[in-house]
C-alpha cells in the first residue's frame, strides 16, 4: 500500500515518530494508503530549512522565481489526469469535476500568482518640496499554509502560490484526510527544480501538525482556510504572538431569488451551487430564498431535478455526487436532517443513504437532501452543515429577504437572480458578504479579492490582496 512522505528540505522524508495514519477512500470506506502522523519534530525541521532557504529564494531575481513557478503550473497540467484521479479517490468528488475545475484551478493559481509577481508596482508620495517617501514590500519570512479537504489542491495551491511568489518561504500543511495531491504536487516541485526548502509539506493531525505550524515563533504569517470553530484557535494562539493572520472560514450562503428572474438560469445554477462537490464548497448557497410567487414552481422543479441527480461511483463520469469525505462527516450531515424534522422542517426529498453496488459498497453516500417549512431562526438554517442539504424558504418583500440573508453569523457568499438591474445592485450593496454573484454562481476573477466578513474570516485572499498578506510594507521619508 503507499505510504505518503513529508517534503522537507527538497527531499521525500518520514515522519520523526515512524508513525503512520490510515488514509480512507470514501467511496469505498477502506484504507488506501497511510500518511504520515507527524509532529512538532518535523514541523522543526521544515521551519529551519524554509529559514534556511529564505535569503536566497526571496533574493532571486523575479523572472528566475516566476519561471519555477510556471514550471511547476506545466506539469499539474501535464498530470491533470493522475491528479484528478487521486483528488477523486481521496476526497470522493467527481473525478469529472476534479478533472474540469480543482486541477485546472491549481495550475491556474500557480500561473497567476507567478506572474502576477512580476507586475507589483512600488509606491512613492512627494511631499511638496519638503520631501519624497517611497515604499517598499518585502516578504514576510517562512509562512505557514493550512488547508482544509473539501478541495484540496485548489486550496492548497490557493495559498502556497501566492506565499512563493511574494518571496516567501513555506511550511504548508493539507488536511489530513485529503493528503494525496500535496504530495504528488511535492514531487512536482522537485522535478521543476524549486530549491531545497523553499516549500515544505508537514502531513498529519490538524491539532498536532497545524498547532504547531501556527505557534512556531519562527513562522510569522499564518493564511488558513477550515472551519470556524478551528479559526477562532487558530487566532486564540497567533493573536498574542502579534502573527499576521488571514483565515478564510466557514458559510451559510443565501441564494436569493426574485420572480423576474431568468427561471432555467436560476434553477439550474441552483442546482449545482447546492450540490457541486456534495455540497463541500465553502461556498454553496445553502438557504435558497425565493420570492413568494415563484415559490411553489421553483421548490418543484428544484426536488424534481435533485432528485433525478446521479449520486455513485465517483470515478464514473455520469456521477453527479460522489460520496461525502469521511464516515464522521457523513455521520455529521445525517444528524442535520433529524435536527430539521424536530425543527419542524419537511423534508422534500433526500436524507437517506445511498447503496452504491460493487466496489463502492460501503463508501459515504448520501441521496441530496431538500427541506423546507423552517423558519429562518432555527439552527439548521443558522449552522454550517457543508454537505448536500439545502432549505428553501419563501420571501414577500425586498428588505424582509436582506435581512434573513443577513441573519447568520456568517457572511461569506450570496448570490442573486433578478432581471431588475437596480434592485440587483441594491440588494448586493446590503448584503454582508465578501462575495456577491449576481445571475451566475462561482465565477472566479483571480484578481478580485476573495474572503469572508463577520465569522466568514478575516483577511482577504486572491490577486493583490495575498500578495500583499504575504509581504511587509516599510516606507522611507527622505527631507528633499
Ligand atoms: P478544519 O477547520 O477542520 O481543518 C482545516 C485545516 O486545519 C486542516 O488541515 C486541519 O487539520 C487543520 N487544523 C485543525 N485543527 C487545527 C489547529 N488547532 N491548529 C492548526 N490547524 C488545525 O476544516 P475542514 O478541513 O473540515 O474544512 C471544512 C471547513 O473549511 C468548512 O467550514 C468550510 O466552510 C471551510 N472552508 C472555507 C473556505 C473559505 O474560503 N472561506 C473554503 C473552503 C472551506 P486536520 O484535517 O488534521 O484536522
Amino acid at each position: 500500500m503507499q505510504q505518503i512522505s513529508n517534503y522537507i528540505n527538497g527531499q521525500l522524508v518520514p515522519p520523526l515518530s515512524g508513525n503512520y495514519l490510515e488514509n480512507l477512500n470514501p467511496a469505498e470506506g477502506k484504507v488506501y494508503s497511510f500518511l504520515p502522523d507527524s509532529d512538532e519534530r518535523d514541523v522543526e525541521a521544515a521551519a529551519v530549512a524554509a529559514q534556511a532557504a529564505f535569503l536566497s529564494w526571496s533574493q532571486m531575481p523575479l523572472a528566475k522565481r516566476a519561471a519555477i513557478l510556471l514550471k511547476i503550473a506545466d506539469l499539474i497540467d501535464r498530470d491533470l489526469e493522475g491528479l484528478a484521479l487521486a483528488e477523486s479517490v481521496d476526497q470522493g468528488k467527481p473525478v469529472k469535476l476534479a478533472k474540469s475545475v480543482d486541477i485546472p484551478r491549481a495550475s491556474a493559481n500557480m500561473r497567476f500568482f507567478a506572474t502576477a509577481s512580476m507586475h507589483v508596482a512600488a509606491e512613492s508620495h512627494l511631499m511638496e518640496d519638503e520631501a519624497i517617501n517611497y515604499t517598499t514590500r518585502t516578504p514576510v519570512g517562512v509562512a505557514g499554509c493550512i488547508s482544509p479537504w473539501n478541495l484540496p489542491l485548489y486550496l492548497f495551491t490557493w495559498k502556497i502560490a501566492p506565499a512563493l511568489a511574494s518571496g516567501c518561504t513555506v511550511v504548508a500543511k493539507p488536511s489530513e484526510l485529503t493528503p494525496m495531491t500535496a504530495f504528488l504536487f511535492s514531487k512536482l516541485c522537485m522535478e521543476a527544480g524549486l530549491p531545497s526548502g523553499v516549500l515544505n509539506i508537514v502531513h498529519g493531525l490538524g491539532k498536532k501538525v497545524g498547532q504547531a505550524i501556527v505557534e512556531h515563533p519562527m513562522i510569522p504569517a499564518i493564511s488558513f482556510t477550515g472551519g470556524t470553530v478551528t479559526g477562532k484557535t487558530i487566532a486564540a494562539t497567533a493573536a498574542p504572538m502579534f502573527k499576521k493572520l488571514s483565515l478564510e472560514l466557514g458559510g451559510k450562503n443565501p441564494n436569493i431569488i426574485f420572480a423576474d428572474c431568468d427561471f432555467e438560469e436560476a434553477l439550474s445554477t441552483s442546482i449545482n451551487s447546492s450540490f457541486s462537490n456534495q455540497g463541500e464548497i465553502c461556498l454553496c448557497g445553502s438557504r435558497i430564498l425565493v420570492e413568494r410567487s415563484l415559490y411553489d414552481r421553483f421548490v418543484s422543479e428544484f426536488v424534481k431535478r435533485t432528485r433525478a441527480l446521479a449520486v455513485g461511483d465517483p470515478l464514473n463520469e455520469a456521477t453527479r455526487l460522489g460520496a461525502l469525505v469521511s464516515e464522521g462527516h457523513m455521520q455529521k450531515v445525517l444528524s442535520y436532517i433529524e435536527l430539521a424534522k424536530q425543527e419542524g422542517g419537511t423534508i422534500a426529498c433526500g436524507g437517506e443513504r445511498v447503496k452504491v453496488d460493487g466496489r463502492c459498497a460501503s463508501g459515504y453516500f448520501v441521496a441530496p437532501i431538500v427541506i423546507t417549512a423552517l423558519p429562518q431562526s432555527c439552527r439548521t438554517n443558522q449552522e454550517e452543515i457543508f454537505g448536500p442539504v439545502v432549505t428553501i424558504m419563501p420571501f414577500d418583500a425586498e428588505e424582509e429577504v436582506i435581512a434573513y440573508a443577513n441573519s447568520t453569523a456568517y457572511g461569506l457568499s450570496a448570490t442573486i437572480w433578478t432581471n431588475n438591474l437596480k434592485r440587483a445592485h441594491r440588494v448586493a450593496h446590503h448584503l454582508k458578504s465578501g462575495i456577491i454573484w449576481i445571475n451566475c454562481w462561482l465565477l472566479r476573477d483571480l484578481r478580485t479579492p476573495f474572503g469572508g466578513m463577520k465569522q466568514s474570516g478575516v483577511g482577504r485572499e486572491g490577486g493583490w490582496e495575498a500578495m500583499r498578506f504575504f509581504t511587509e510594507a516599510k516606507n522611507v521619508c527622505v527631507k528633499l
